[in-house]
Formats: C-alpha cells, sequence, structure tokens
C-alpha cells in the first residue's frame, strides 16, 4: 500500500530539488498573493511560493513539479479578471515577478527582448527611450506583467490598430509542465517554419505552459494624437460614425471607445472630480482617438470627417481634446470604468464579443431579458466597439447577486447572437462551466487532447479555462 506524502514531505522534496530556487512556504506567503484582481473567485491553499530568476530555475520548479505531482499557478502582476492566477489546493504558485528584465531593444528591427515578468509599462518606457512604441495599453499597466498579457491574449485601448497581445509577439521561450524549454525567440517578422507554436502558450492562461521570455513588436512612435468626446442619437449613428471614421482618418483610428448612457451618466455624477464633457440625454457617447505621424495634417483631417459626421446629423455633439490634458480628461470618462467597484458595487461583470453590427440588438435584447426576470436590475454597457468588444455589469438590489442565474441569461443570450463568453479577459476559473456557448463539442475535444499532450499529469493550472 502506497502512502500519499504529506504537504510538509512535499514541500522538503521539493526543496530539494537541484535547481530549485528558494521557497516560501504556504503560511508565509503573503496575502497579496492569494488571489488575482477577482477577488470573490475561490482559492484554495497554496503549499509553497516559488519566485525563480531565470528561465533554468522555472524548468526545475516545474520538472519537480512534474515527478511529485504538484499543481503549479503561474502567476504574473495578478491583474487578471478571470481567476486565472488564484491558487488551486496544495498548489505551488510560480511568480515571475523576479523574471523582469528588459533584455534588449533593437531598433533596426523594431523588436524588444523581455523576460516574462516585466511590467507592461516598463515594456512602454524602455521601448520610448529607444525612440519606438510598444502599443499595448491597459489600466493595469503598472502592475500586469507581459507574461500575464500574453498568457490572457490582453487587448485594451488600441487593438483596433494594433491588434490584441498575440499579435505583438514574434518569439517566445515557454516551459512545458516536465521543464521542457522551448525557446524560440525569433526576432523576424516572417517566420514561416511550419507549426507556430507560440500559438499554444498565447491566450491560454498558464495551461499549457509557462512563458519565460518573449520578443515583441515595436512601432514607430506617433508623433500626433487626436482625440473628441462625441454624443450621437442611437446605434445606428454609431455605426454610421465608425464608418465614416474609418473612411476619412484610415490606419491612424487607434480607438472607438463606446459608452452607453446608463455607464457615462453613472460615472460622471458619481466619480468624484470626474464632470460630464457634454451633456446627458444623448442614445451613445463615443471616444474616438487618432495616433498619426504628421500633426498639421492629422488634425485637419480629423477635424474634418468630425464636422462632417455633424452635418450629415450623425454626431449631435462633440468635444475635440486641445491639449495633452484635455485628452486625459476625456479618457477620464472612459477609465472610470475602474470606479465600478466602488461606485456600482456589487454587480456581476462581463467581458463579451459581439458583432459589431448586431451589438446594439445585443444590448436592447439582453436588457429586456434581464428586465423581464429582475424588473429592478441596474445595468452598465461601455467598450471597445471597434473591436465588437462591449463590458457589461449588472446589478440587481444591494445585496449578494444572484450571479449563476445573472451568467446563465447572459451567456445564453451571447450563443444566441454566437458571440464570444470572453473578448479579452479571458476564461480562467470563472468562465470555465460557460465555455461551451461559445465552443464546439468538437473544439473542446481537441482542447483536451492538446492539454493531455502537453502536461499528462494535468499539473499546470487545474481547473482553469480547460472544462472538466
Ligand atoms: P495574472 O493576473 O497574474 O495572470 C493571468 C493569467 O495568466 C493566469 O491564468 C496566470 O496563471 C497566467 N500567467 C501569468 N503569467 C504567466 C506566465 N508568465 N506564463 C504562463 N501563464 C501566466 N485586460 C484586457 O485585455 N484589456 C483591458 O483593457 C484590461 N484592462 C484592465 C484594467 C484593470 C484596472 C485591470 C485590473 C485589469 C485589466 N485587464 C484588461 C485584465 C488583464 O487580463 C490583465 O490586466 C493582464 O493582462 C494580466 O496580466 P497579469 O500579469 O496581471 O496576469
Amino acid at each position: 500500500m502506497t502512502t500519499q506524502p504529506t504537504a510538509m514531505e512535499l514541500l522538503s522534496q521539493l526543496a530539494a530539488a537541484p535547481g530549485v530556487g528558494d521557497l516560501l512556504p504556504g503560511a508565509t506567503i503573503p496575502p497579496a498573493y492569494h488571489g488575482d484582481w477577482m477577488t470573490q473567485a475561490p482559492a484554495g491553499t497554496a503549499l509553497a511560493l516559488a519566485r525563480p530568476r531565470d528561465t533554468a530555475e522555472v524548468s526545475a520548479t516545474l520538472a519537480a513539479c512534474h515527478r511529485l505531482r504538484v499543481p503549479v499557478v503561474p502567476q504574473g502582476g495578478r491583474t487578471g479578471l478571470a481567476g486565472g492566477a488564484t491558487p488551486v489546493s496544495g498548489c505551488v504558485l510560480l511568480s515571475l515577478e523576479r523574471m523582469n528584465r528588459i533584455e534588449a531593444v533593437d531598433a533596426a528591427g523594431s523588436t524588444i527582448t523581455v523576460q516574462a515578468g516585466a511590467t507592461l509599462q516598463s515594456v512602454q518606457e524602455a521601448a520610448r527611450d529607444a525612440g519606438l512604441f510598444f502599443p499595448l495599453d491597459l489600466g493595469a499597466r503598472g502592475s500586469c506583467h507581459v507574461g500575464g498579457n500574453l498568457s490572457t491574449n490582453a487587448g485594451g485601448n488600441r487593438v483596433l490598430r494594433y491588434g490584441m497581445a498575440r499579435d505583438l509577439v514574434l518569439g517566445l521561450e515557454a516551459v512545458t509542465a516536465d521543464g521542457t524549454v522551448l525557446s524560440h525567440l525569433n526576432t523576424v517578422l516572417k517566420d514561416n517554419t511550419g507549426f507556430d507554436m507560440k500559438q499554444l502558450f498565447v491566450g491560454t492562461e498558464g495551461t499549457m505552459g509557462v512563458i519565460a521570455r518573449a520578443v515583441l513588436r515595436l512601432h514607430p512612435q506617433p508623433r500626433s494624437t487626436q482625440t473628441a468626446l462625441c454624443a450621437l442619437p442611437d446605434y445606428a449613428s454609431v455605426l454610421r460614425l465608425l464608418r465614416l471614421v474609418r473612411e476619412g482618418i484610415g490606419p491612424t483610428l487607434s480607438a472607438f471607445e463606446l459608452m452607453w448612457p446608463d455607464f457615462y451618466g453613472l460615472v460622471t455624477t458619481r466619480v468624484a472630480g470626474l464632470e460630464p464633457p457634454l451633456a446627458h440625454g444623448a442614445g451613445a457617447y463615443v471616444l474616438v482617438e487618432s495616433l498619426g505621424v504628421e500633426p498639421d495634417e492629422d488634425a485637419a483631417r480629423f477635424e474634418r470627417v468630425l464636422a462632417m459626421a455633424m452635418e450629415n446629423g450623425v454626431v449631435g455633439d462633440a468635444v475635440i481634446a486641445q491639449s495633452g490634458g484635455e485628452t486625459a480628461k476625456l479618457w477620464k470618462v472612459r477609465d472610470a470604468s475602474g470606479e465600478l467597484r466602488s461606485i456600482f458595487w456589487p454587480h456581476v461583470g462581463f467581458d463579451v464579443g459581439i458583432p459589431t453590427r448586431s451589438l446594439g440588438e445585443f444590448i436592447e435584447e439582453l436588457t429586456a431579458r434581464l428586465q423581464q426576470r429582475w424588473p429592478q436590475v441596474r445595468t452598465v454597457f461601455f467598450g471597445h466597439v471597434g473591436d465588437s468588444n462591449v463590458h457589461i455589469g449588472v446589478k440587481v438590489g444591494d445585496g449578494e447577486q444572484p450571479e449563476a442565474e445573472i451568467d446563465d441569461t447572459v451567456y445564453r443570450t451571447v450563443g444566441d447572437w454566437r458571440g464570444s463568453i470572453s473578448a479579452e479577459h479571458g476564461i480562467g476559473l470563472l468562465k470555465r462551466a460557460h465555455l461551451h456557448h461559445s465552443r464546439s463539442p468538437q473544439e473542446l475535444a481537441l482542447l483536451r487532447t492538446l492539454k493531455t499532450a502537453l502536461d499528462p499529469h494535468g499539473i499546470l493550472n487545474p481547473g482553469k479555462v480547460v472544462p472538466a
């Protein structure tokens, strides 16, 4: 008869394994590591915290955990919104925080090579210091890691122009569950050497391997920014404005962010110091931004397009930022989504993808379904509408939310619209049970096959993403 090793025995065997750096035992792990931004995701008690300094230590830690069948939960900056970095019972938390070096910037090739624990902001700054631009940007920039951005395939504010994290990576060094290092730090734009292995690790939230280093794509630094907030009568006008700006300012269009009146009204009345730049009462508010390299021409073109939109009645009113300070003020309205925890809490949040053409109808239908079930329901809708991505907050009263029922109503509606249950935040722990609304049984079967091939003992981030 074999007996299971105790936690203490496992811990000492792990600590004694060659190449594993120092481990912090479970009871001494600081509370910050006990979960990600989604604190309501149920957390297990971790066995230990590992903070490797290089790829070799990541590999040694994974090899030891693989041999001892100890689950491993990779952690970046723990700003994820799907519970992906939440500890599972008896796991080793593998934090990449010590692997935060910017290794090289290649200005001629427009690439930057970094360790996975570098914060997004440090990568943006290193690119800027070299006269270049790393366009991925999101509110958590100061805390989130490049490894976390890639593992969640983060989107953010400039997807319309530069794509998601997936589109900004050229090469990866990743470590699979048994400690095998797959190093393909490719720096060339065109690399058609067969199967693009890095995609196994992008967007799979630490279930297929641990990203240790990455080569990222840089872009020219923009020299002009035009930003405007527009008030529109309805969603049909939003679609017309999107078409007008796409045709009028072409590839410089970098953001097209929609705020429904419920969101705009809430944040501009409840967030301290936030004045409404445009009057309440419109059917929709859109923040448009263009990033260009010809300041005079860019500004004239931008103003021409908006003037045309106003003449056509597509836009009812608009304000164009005249300075960096005014630009920041307009973005503050959209970024006030970060304040919803204090002004619209508790609520159940969603991040869904719906084809842009039918997003308006989707919102109407979803609102009707929610109101039918909970007449007192309150909602907020806002998002990256140019990327077919809307964020939703649903609040039923001030007490505990009927989360399972709200999830069911929203995800069923998303399924009926053939949308995506996660446009950018990922599946993690919180959306795993709903993945079937967006993925077919055949796709889920392939996902399980790939997972088993890469991680036969299922140690990597168990219980996340891949449905049971
Ligand atoms: P963590 O939260 O630590 O981890 C996220 C997932 O990745 C987990 O499953 C974890 O196991 C895995 N992981 C982390 N590092 C690695 C690694 N090196 N190798 C393998 N797996 C790893 N997201 C958007 O897409 N767009 C937004 O606009 C946006 N805005 C945000 C604004 C705020 C204020 C906050 C708090 C979050 C926002 N997010 C947004 C969520 C977004 O997913 C994260 O901020 C970020 O991409 C996660 O990075 P992280 O380092 O914090 O990862």
